[in-house]
């Protein structure tokens, strides 16, 4: 879920799909999603869709409203591991995926978790070894403003913090 792969890792093809394959990371245990093509910032990569909704998140949902959690369709998407410096924003309004840096060929595509996730059903440590890492993450609201002030969030995910801020 949380860690950046290194080139040392022992990794296994497991899918590839029109413009990122699915890697699994043998000396971690897990999967990661990698580019096949090169994105500029602010390109869509993709569309999405909720092949299901639940009220409750569960580890493989990503949260699209305050009460609303779905499965990702195209699925292959929820291979899509956190990082506290991420390259990939899901834009719960628009349902679409977007670059929000440079990313080149062989890239992992990563998101930041509190970018959809009010509070996470399995908080974990991240690993992501990046100089901004945050450590633990459970969740936009278990963050303090000036930390959520550096990402890109959900206009859901801003409302809910405001509210309870204030
Ligand atoms: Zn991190």
């Amino acid at each position: 879920m949380s860690n950046y792969f290194e080139p040392q890792d022992s990794f296994i093809e497991i899918s590839t799909h029109h413009f990122a394959k699915v890697l699994f990371n043998d000396t971690l245990q897990q999967h990661g999603l990698f580019a096949l093509e090169t994105f500029n910032a602010g390109d869509i990569i993709c569309n999405f869709s909720a092949k299901e909704t639940h009220t409750q998140p569960n580890f493989l949902t990503i949260q699209v409203s305050a009460q609303q959690h779905i499965s990702l369709f195209p699925e292959f998407l929820k291979y899509t591991n956190h990082s506290c410096e991420p390259n990939v924003f899901f834009n719960t309004e628009n349902m679409n995926l977007i670059a929000i840096k440079e990313i080149n060929i062989n890239d992992e595509l990563c998101f930041f978790y509190p970018s959809t996730e009010l509070s996470m059903s399995q908080p974990f440590d991240c690993n992501c070894g990046t100089r901004v890492c945050l450590k633990i993450i459970k969740g936009a609201t278990f963050l303090p403003n000036s930390v959520l002030h550096n990402y890109q969030l959900n206009s859901f995910v801003k409302n809910e913090i405001s509210k309870q801020q204030d």
